[in-house]
């Protein structure tokens, strides 16, 4: 809404209000009714009044060359009576941003005309003061039709809750006891072979359950295949450290695997996934991700399915693509954006939960993996990881754990070219320094999610962060 439309609908439209005007807290004039034109002098003295009310006191308010004395006055408000016609008046209100002056005649009570542009003073006061960062508010996730409590004023208290050990140790880069260093034995007696930089193999049931998704649901009774995956021959480095170069064989071996579920007809969802960290409840710190390939679709995949599809029959479009055009043209200051590239936005979603949680995004509509348009887009995406794990590993200097989860169309028979959108999502755990963990406790869970840290102040953060990690420098 325009100045000149406060001024035209919510103040004279409601008849009671006779002239108006709205000004900056520097006598700027905004806008006004036609015939009001009252002089900077006299708009300057009304301003001053809200701290210092002794000249009006004295001398009156004169607006519009008209004299009238101040019967009320505090730092929000003054209502001032017509020295001639008592009938008449005058009111001010200062919001934080502005001051709205008005008049009224004979016919209109007082009462009534207070309230009026006392209104409208609160309405603006509740918009322009309300602050992200400072006051409650609920958030609604449209992904999962769900919503969020977002609480920033908890970041100010003093933190008591668990601290965790930070993870310093330094790592050899190859481990003979790891599982999953090249050249050694696992637990059913297979070897891995001497990979120069990615290897799959099928997970047996003991590193399952030794190595189990938080935010993923397990398998439980379903037909399918739990795959492992390593990033990288070495052991002590992590896809934060790795360059673009190295990531780009990472996604080509997700694309091998999901291509290939389609041919398995059972198989009709494909779940790539890395939990990295010991607090996150992965016990080999070998970079890897675990693909499982199921027969059904999981919860969370699901409800995006669902909400999309809802989202696609309201809007004839697609609600991550007008998500993407939302933070990246749309809003002007662009408060949740982390980085980007020219095919890949990487955001603090408006909805976030976790501390630090973001999402990689396909700026174009792309449903899947295997739809990513050649080597550039392919380039864009190992970027778009490398830059957003490296500001996570700089937030604290510490190797940031997470869960990873890549959301993509189904691999079953169904038409997916509406409900899916390629996107990642990054789940950290840590709230404020490598020690302090973030959980989901009481109300939270159950009620609903909290977050004391809000998305804006999450990106902020990560801006702030080089991409360069900081065992690199
Ligand atoms: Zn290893
Ligand atoms: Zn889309
Ligand atoms: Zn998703």
């Amino acid at each position: 809404m325009s100045w000149q439309t406060y001024i035209d609908s919510n103040l004279l439209g409601t008849g009671k209000i006779t002239q108006a005007a709205i000004y900056g807290h520097d006598g700027t004039l905004w806008a006004a009714s036609a015939d009001f034109n009252p002089a900077q002098e006299e708009i300057k003295n009304i301003i001053v009044s809200f701290d210092d009310a002794t000249k009006i006191q004295e001398n009156g308010i004169r607006c519009n060359g008209t004299k009238y004395y101040a019967l009320f006055h505090d730092n929000q408000t003054i209502h001032g009576k017509n020295a001639q016609k008592g009938t008449e008046g005058v009111i001010a209100e200062k919001t934080n941003q502005a001051v709205i002056l008005g008049t009224y005649r004979e016919g209109t009570a007082p009462g009534e005309a207070n309230k009026v542009i006392g209104d409208l003073a609160d309405y603006l006061r509740s918009m322009s003061e309300f602050d992200f960062n400072e006051h409650s508010h609920r958030r609604y996730n449209p992904l999962t039709n769900s919503w969020v409590l977002c609480s920033p004023h908890r970041t100010k208290r003093p933190w008591q809750g668990q601290q965790e050990t930070a993870d310093n140790e330094s790592l050899p880069s190859y481990d003979p006891s790891c599982y999953l260093c090249p050249g050694n034995r696992r637990a059913q007696g297979d070897t891995n072979p001497e990979y120069q930089n990615t290897f799959i193999f099928t997970n047996d049931f003991a590193a399952v359950k030794s190595d189990q998704p938080q935010f993923l649901h397990k398998p439980d009774g379903v037909r399918g295949e739990c795959k492992v995956m390593c990033f990288s021959p070495k052991h002590n480095i992590t896809v934060a450290e790795m360059s673009k170069d190295a990531i780009i064989p990472v996604i080509k071996a997700w694309i091998e695997v999901y291509r290939n579920s389609f041919s398995i007809p059972y198989i009709n969802h494909v779940q790539i996934f890395e939990n990295k960290g010991a607090i996150m409840g992965c016990s080999n710190p070998h970079p890897h991700c675990q693909i499982w390939c199921t027969e059904s679709i999981p919860e969370e995949p699901t409800k995006e399915l669902i909400s999309m599809t809802k989202y696609y029959e309201k809007n004839k479009s697609c609600l991550l693509c007008d998500y993407v055009l939302l933070e990246t043209l749309k809003l002007q200051d662009k408060p949740r954006i982390v980085c980007e590239n020219d095919s890949f936005v990487c955001v603090t979603p408006f909805w976030a939960i976790w501390p630090y949680e973001t999402m990689i995004i396909a700026k174009s509509h792309v449903k899947s993996l295997i739809e990513l348009d050649g080597e550039k887009q392919l380039n864009d995406l190992a970027d778009i990881i490398r830059r957003i794990t490296c500001r996570y590993d700089n937030v604290f200097k510490c190797s940031f754990p997470y869960s990873m989860g890549i959301h993509q169309a189904p691999v079953d028979e169904n038409d997916h070219s509406h409900d899916s959108h390629l996107h990642l999502h990054f789940y950290p755990a840590l709230l404020r320094s490598p020690t302090v963990k973030k959980f989901l406790v009481g109300y939270e869970m159950l009620a609903e999610p909290q977050r004391d840290l809000t998305p804006e102040q999450a990106a902020e953060t990560l801006r702030k962060c080089s991409e360069i990690h900081y065992k690199q420098k």
